[in-house]
């Protein structure tokens, strides 16, 4: 058997300005890990307008399987950063490996990933960078030069301890990329920043941290004069190289061009599920959504999309894909009740319980039966009463102002707890779908 480990954490809000812990997932193709299984970490968002690498990671932990072996992935590293789309809010993460004071806003974030690139399963490191024009070994003109950073593959020296020959490693990924180019002059090259010999910059970096400490350690470079999903299928090359070079096999549950990667960018599915009562479709969804039940002080969410973040910005809640807005939530703020579990629904004419937090898909038209809560449709205007239930509503009893998406086929059912003389508490939301994608 077969299986893949996801460590899908709960991230509780760290309300604004603050730096933000990153995620660590773990795609190991044999649980536990056995002590001596060498293991690849891939890193990206370092920096936080660099999003050819963490949308890259975000497709490959989504998408890919690894059959024999472990790969570990970080794709937020600098989490706050991207949020805010700035390269470093508190000054380049990448210079922090060397020399830090403890009073270092990310400190704590440097000592964790830290901590992870020496554990001892890890051998190998691949940290994903977007990078300004086309690196060329010689001038040729202002975007194609020697100080570029576009397009290479980067390593710190030639062999680590006389024994790993980093050129070797590295020339194969340059190889499998160089192969499958888009366009010539995309072409990639080795880079050598020879970083012992006195670049006092690069020793600052986080491979050269690995470096020292005898790990094995790669950067790949996409260009910022890409647009993304070209970034992102050429980090995937250089993934897939790596994974090649180490024999471990996985296997993608699509085809590696780059109209495919445009559409796992926006992935149909996309979904975000807050404090485990509400879950909301993503994709298409209409650019802000009012009275927005929320937990005051007390929000936490996951997604099925490694870089989709939910966040307080303002006095509005916000929810972006890596950089990119999603959503902006203005919130009701409300007390929340989590005694509702399950929900008795009666869908095009057939009665069915369904946990609470759910999509629903349905051709025609649903009725909730009474149940021990308010229920409240939003956008349903016919009747002018507070709950309702035992209705049967179809999708031209809703309005489309009130719908989710920009489609108009989504809707939110809410549900409420009432208790004599308290407020009444939110307990929980179900989206029903009119549209035929599910
Ligand atoms: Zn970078």
């Amino acid at each position: 058997m077969k299986k893949i480990i996801f460590f899908i954490c709960v991230f509780l809000l760290n309300l604004d300005s603050k730096p933000i812990d990153f995620s660590l997932y773990k795609l190991d193709s044999t649980s536990p890990i056995s002590d001596n299984s060498p293991a690849l970490l891939i890193i990206s968002g370092i920096q936080g307008d660099e999003p050819g690498g963490f949308n890259a990671t975000s497709i490959f932990i989504k998408h890919y399987k690894i059959h024999n072996g472990n790969v570990w992935v970080v794709p937020n590293l600098n989490q706050y950063s991207i949020l805010k789309n700035n390269r470093g809010i508190y000054g380049d993460m990448n210079r922090k490996f060397a020399d830090l004071s403890e009073s270092d806003p990310e400190y704590q974030i440097i000592q964790n990933i830290k901590n992870i690139i020496l554990n001892d399963n890890i051998v190998r490191i691949l940290h994903l960078h977007d990078g300004s024009g086309f690196y060329r070994e010689k001038y040729i003109n202002n975007l194609l030069n020697e100080n570029r950073w576009g397009n290479c593959s980067i390593i710190d020296q030639n062999t680590l301890f006389t024994y790993d020959d980093l050129n070797t490693e590295v020339s194969k990924i340059v190889e499998h990329i160089n192969e499958n180019l888009l366009n010539e002059l995309h072409r990639y090259r080795v880079r050598n920043t020879n970083t012992s010999q006195g670049d006092k910059e690069q020793e600052k970096s986080l491979t050269y941290f690995a470096t020292l400490n005898k790990k094995m350690a790669f950067a790949n470079e996409a260009s910022k004069s890409l647009p993304l999903n070209q970034r992102v299928y050429y980090h995937l090359l250089a993934i897939e190289a790596m994974l090649k070079n180490m024999d471990i096999s996985f296997e993608r549950d699509f085809n590696l061009d780059i109209k495919t990667i445009n559409s796992l960018i926006n992935d149909k599915d996309m979904n975000i599920v807050i404090n485990n009562i509400i879950e909301i479709p993503l994709h298409n969804i209409k650019s802000t959504l009012n009275f927005f039940p929320i937990q005051k002080d007390d929000v936490s969410f996951y997604s099925n999309t490694p870089i989709v973040w939910l966040f307080e910005d303002n006095e509005v809640f916000r929810i972006k894909n890596g950089n990119k807005n999603i959503v902006y939530l203005n919130p009701f703020f409300i007390d929340f009740d989590y005694s509702l579990k399950n929900v008795s629904l009666v869908i095009d004419g057939n009665e069915i319980e369904v946990p609470i937090g759910t999509i629903i898909p349905l051709k025609e038209s649903f009725l909730i039966p009474p149940l021990g809560y308010r229920v409240n449709v939003i956008g349903f205007s016919k009747q002018n009463i507070k709950n309702e239930v035992d209705i049967e509503i179809k999708r031209s009893d809703l309005m489309d102002k009130f719908a989710i998406d920009k489609a108009n086929t989504k809707f939110r059912i809410e549900f409420y707890k009432q208790e004599k003389n308290k407020p009444d508490k939110f307990a929980g939301m179900i989206i029903i779908n009119f549209s035929n994608d599910k």
